[in-house]
This record gives C-alpha cells, sequence and structure tokens, in this order.
C-alpha cells in the first residue's frame, strides 16, 4: 500500500518536525516588519488539521518562511493521511533518498523538474 516503511516514514517526520523548528526559531528572530507579511488564507491546506493559535504568530513571519512552513506543515498532515511521498501530479512515488533530501517535497523528480523552472526552492 505504500512504499515508504514506517521506519523511513517516522526518520522523515522527524527531519519535518526539527525543520520547523528551526523555521520557528530564525523567523521569530527576523521579525522585524510585519506588515510586509501578507498571510495567504484558504487553499489545500485549509483542510489540514492545523492550531489556529500557532498560526496567528505565523502572520508576523517573512512570506519565505511562512511558505516553507506550510509545506511542512502539509507534508505532516499528508504522512497522517498515508498520502505522503506520493507525486501530486503523477501519482508516482518518491524515492525515500528524495525525501530525504528533501522532506517536503509533494513531486516527484520528473515533475518537480518542470515547475521549478522559476523558482529557486
Ligand atoms: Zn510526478
Amino acid at each position: 500500500m505504500h512504499h515508504l516503511t514506517e521506519k523511513q516514514i517516522a526518520e522523515l517526520r522527524d527531519e519535518l518536525l526539527k525543520m520547523r523548528d528551526r523555521v520557528l526559531r530564525s523567523a521569530g528572530e527576523q521579525i522585524r516588519d510585519p506588515s510586509n507579511v501578507a498571510f495567504e488564507g484558504g487553499d489545500e491546506i485549509d483542510r489540514a488539521n492545523i492550531e489556529t493559535e500557532r498560526y496567528i504568530n505565523l502572520q508576523r513571519l517573512k512570506t519565505r518562511e511562512l511558505k516553507l512552513l506550510r509545506k511542512i506543515e502539509y507534508a505532516l498532515t499528508k504522512m497522517d493521511q498515508d498520502t505522503y511521498g506520493i507525486c501530486e501530479s503523477c501519482g508516482a512515488p518518491i524515492p525515500f533518498e528524495r525525501l530525504k533530501a528533501r522532506p517536503v517535497t509533494t513531486m516527484c523528480i520528473n515533475c518537480k523538474e518542470v515547475e521549478e523552472e522559476g523558482e529557486n526552492g
């Protein structure tokens, strides 16, 4: 049913949680001008079970951190829904090595290459 083992998922979840910690910490240090942060609500991660109070703080984060944080939350949600590691574009399983290198990824390497033209993230 899933190409990732429980152990691999646990490892990636751990990595995502560490990433989230790092982002929150660095974002906290970087908050200088909350007015230039646009919080975009209402898209695919609306359905995610995200604590509202955490997002109150996130509204102050710079867009870059916020974007990454949303990707992390989204990845964690997908883990809970057992859809993590499946390419959202073509449905192919994403290899563990790729997920390990970039745990927030939602696309296989082929689809991502197409998407990343013009994006550096
Ligand atoms: Zn794909």
